[in-house]
């Protein structure tokens, strides 16, 4: 074993990992000379590759929700061959917090989360009501004693992620995007539920007062699978050939890569906003049942609209009101003011 690492338990969603990013800064200006490896699993490891600041990613072989405690157990085996001075545990689940344990590393960081006595032994305990989550995650760079007050937060790094040229070149190749040409990316989607999304018609508006602005404008709609629907309700609107639906048709790493190079992403509260907003990209984000001060856009330029309704944050996967008015609502005008200046930058 020639040096001791530091391993990371990844968040399970893309956005909670990029938020996580600021956490690794803090490490590796404290240890330089050690090794970070990031463990996550193979949805959201395309995040961390792209962090300047990891070394390895492992890709975890667990089935979501599942124990597999021998598997883990096996896991953990070949973490103590890999030798870590110490391990921070990001998801609050007791499976998790198992890894590092059975892997004998000798200092293991995080949150009590599911009571998590002795297998996390350098416990932190959450402030009320809930911080930030970049503050969240980054407190596990301190002693738990040090961490609470506004002090730490004026003083963290932002959540930085970074695509090469060639990666860039590589996507624009691949889906016939044109590199002299603008590009704006749009995300309709978001993981978490039909609650976050604003309405695909409202896309559809502002991509034309985008277009209307610069025809030749490229619109670059992306997101999962399960954003193909939305997002070729908003290409059905626009004129043929400016808009590409990449929903389901790129990789992570090639969304990173399109977002990277793009001159604005306006995205619905997801991982793909928080992915544009490490990358520095200008950001308009899009509110509706979540708290647009608990996991506000980075970037230098970027803003966020919330229409503050009196039921939100509901924080519910669908709307319990039925009128989704937090969302629609949110006018395609209101968005167009907030977006035209960062286009003309
Ligand atoms: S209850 Fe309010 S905040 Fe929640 S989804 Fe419905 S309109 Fe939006």
């Amino acid at each position: 074993m020639s040096e001791l690492r530091t391993l990371i338990i990844s968040p399970n969603w893309i956005g909670d990992a990029v938020m996580a990013q600021p956490l690794l800064q803090l490490l590796r200006a404290a240890h330089p000379e050690r090794p970070i490896d990031v463990l996550a699993p193979p949805a959201v490891s395309p995040v961390w590759r792209q962090a300047a600041e990891v070394d390895e990613v492992l890709e975890t072989p667990f089935r979501h929700g599942a124990l597999q405690l021998r598997q883990r157990w096996k896991f953990a085996r070949m973490l103590r061959q890999r030798g870590y001075a110490d391990a921070y545990v990001l998801p609050n689940t007791i499976k998790y917090a198992l890894i590092p344990w059975l892997a004998g590393i000798k200092k293991r960081v995080g949150y009590k989360g599911e009571s998590r006595y002795g297998m996390i032994n350098l416990m932190h305990h959450d402030e009320l009501p809930p911080r930030p989550m970049v503050p969240f995650y980054a407190a596990l760079a301190k002693p738990p004693v040090t961490v609470q007050g506004p002090g730490l937060r004026a003083a963290l790094p932002r959540p930085r992620l970074a695509a090469s040229a060639a990666q860039i070149a590589e996507v624009q190749q691949r889906h016939g995007i044109d590199p002299a040409r603008p590009l704006v990316a749009m995300a309709p989607g978001a993981e978490f539920g039909g609650a976050k999304r604003w309405p695909a018609g409202h896309f559809a508006s502002l991509a034309k007062a985008v277009l209307a602005r610069d025809p030749s404008t490229q619109i670059a709609l992306l997101g999962s699978p399960k954003d193909q629907q939305a997002c070729a309700e908003v290409a059905a609107e626009l004129p043929a050939g400016a808009a590409f639906n990449l929903a389901g048709a790129t990789s992570l790493a090639e969304a990173i890569a399109l977002i990277a190079r793009a001159a604005a992403v306006v995205a619905n509260d997801s991982g793909l906003l928080h992915i544009a907003s490490a990358l520095n990209r200008p950001v308009l984000a899009l509110y509706g049942p979540t708290d647009p001060d608990h996991a506000p856009p980075f970037s230098d330029l970027a803003a966020s609209i919330s229409l503050r309704l009196d039921c939100s944050p509901c924080k519910q996967r669908e709307c319990p009101l039925g009128h989704h008015d937090c969302m629609v609502k949110l006018a395609p005008e209101l968005a167009w003011q907030r977006l035209q200046p960062m286009l003309a930058a």
